[in-house]
């Protein structure tokens, strides 16, 4: 997995995968939700916090989306239910 890991100001792993929006790309092929970021209220855009946490059944680290975070106006959203699984 090759995840652009940064360490914010949450104490933890969150990566700011930003995409320029430009360009005439027709991507109609699949409705594909991306729940890397999502629109902040600021106007910006806010992007996934991606913690780890052990796994009762193996004692495995698995990955998890805590929330989103706004590194513009410092706003969290938390992730809920499915949002929180990462893949
Ligand atoms: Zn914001």
């Amino acid at each position: 997995m090759s995840r652009n890991l940064l360490h914010c100001g949450l104490g933890l792993a969150c990566s700011q995968n930003r995409q320029p929006t430009q360009g005439n790309t027709m991507t109609n092929t699949q409705q594909q939700v991306d729940l890397s970021e999502k629109p902040c209220k600021c106007g910006d855009t806010m992007g996934e916090v991606i913690g780890f946490r052990e796994r009762s059944t193996d004692k495995e680290k698995v990955m998890y989306r805590v929330c989103w975070y706004c590194i513009k106006c410092h706003a969290t959203e938390k992730a809920i239910g499915r949002e929180t699984s990462v893949n």
